[in-house]
């Protein structure tokens, strides 16, 4: 292996240290402006426990791969 960690985008999920391959895209009402976009990133594993965790709470907008994302510009 040569990827270094500084290179890495490290998955949001506490504890984890894999590489995140998903970008989950939320928004909460309460705090932020329709139009805000915050973003967590998540390995495989756990793509599907982050995104109930905001899909419960009506935040999730989207999931897509990192590369797909980052394709689209990671506009703010
Ligand atoms: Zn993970």
């Amino acid at each position: 292996m040569t990827l270094s960690d500084a290179e890495t985008p490290v998955c949001s999920a506490k504890g984890c240290r894999a590489a995140a391959v998903w970008v989950l895209v939320w928004n909460n009402p309460k705090v932020h402006t329709p139009e805000r976009r915050k973003t967590w990133i998540a390995c495989e594993d756990h793509r599907e426990h982050l995104s109930q965790f905001l899909g419960v709470r009506g935040f999730l907008k989207d999931v897509v791969l990192m590369e797909e994302w980052e394709a689209r510009g990671a506009a703010g």
